[in-house]
């Protein structure tokens, strides 16, 4: 089964890959030129749809099973921020380094060293016939300082629960196991075999 992902994040792309190994997947900018998405839905679901809708329809092609991925982080010091707005924290054309930086200052403005917090990945599905969602949370604990250079985007300033180390010092198969995107994935491919 051949899976179009609405996402041409490095990150996303490799997980997603490592994840869904029985399938062939391919990010959607393999296909076409890649074009701008405005997610403008105030959910990680709606954002998520809004894009596996936007790619199925530029493919042009009936047969494809489109698959996105919206996510997130939520501080619990920050109110639950960035949330669905973790890609543009440091601003609309801010790049992954910048919203880290961003959100460790954020912290240390609170005048603590760490906050619990959690991740949110919603994964939508679109065919010619269906349209479904589900999602994944991972929790834990927010640092205000970067720990490891693995994975991507937040996850060096973020330790698991039950684990003493971020996500950017622990290995790909250790985040494959429990990360929000993960556990999404999973439910993804119940929706999978019934296509
Ligand atoms: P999206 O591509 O609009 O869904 O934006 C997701 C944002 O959340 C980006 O800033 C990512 O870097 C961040 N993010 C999502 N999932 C993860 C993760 O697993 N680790 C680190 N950062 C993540």
């Amino acid at each position: 089964m051949k899976l179009v992902l609405a996402t041409s994040n490095k990150g996303k792309v490799k997980e997603i890959k490592a994840l869904y190994k029985e399938y062939e997947v391919i990010a959607y900018s393999e296909l076409i030129d890649e074009f701008e998405i405005i997610e403008d839905a105030d959910t990680f679901k709606g954002n998520a749809l809004i894009k596996a809708r936007a790619v199925y329809k530029s493919l042009d092609d009936e047969d494809v099973i489109v698959i996105a991925d919206d996510s997130g982080i939520s501080v619990d010091i920050l109110d639950g921020k960035p949330g669905i707005y973790s890609a543009r924290h440091a601003g609309v054309n801010a790049n992954d380094q910048d919203n880290l930086y961003k959100l460790i200052d954020d912290i240390k403005e609170k005048d603590v060293k760490s906050s619990p917090a959690h991740y949110t990945a919603a994964i939508a599905i679109v065919t010619k016939n269906i349209e479904r969602s589900v999602h994944g949370w991972m929790y834990g604990t927010a640092l205000s300082e970067t720990k490891g250079d693995g994975g991507f985007g937040y996850d060096s300033m973020f330790i698991p629960l039950e684990h003493d180390k971020t996500l950017g010092e622990l290995d790909d198969e250790t985040k494959n196991n429990l990360s929000h995107r993960a556990k999404a994935l999973k439910l993804a491919k119940i929706i999978l075999q019934t296509l």
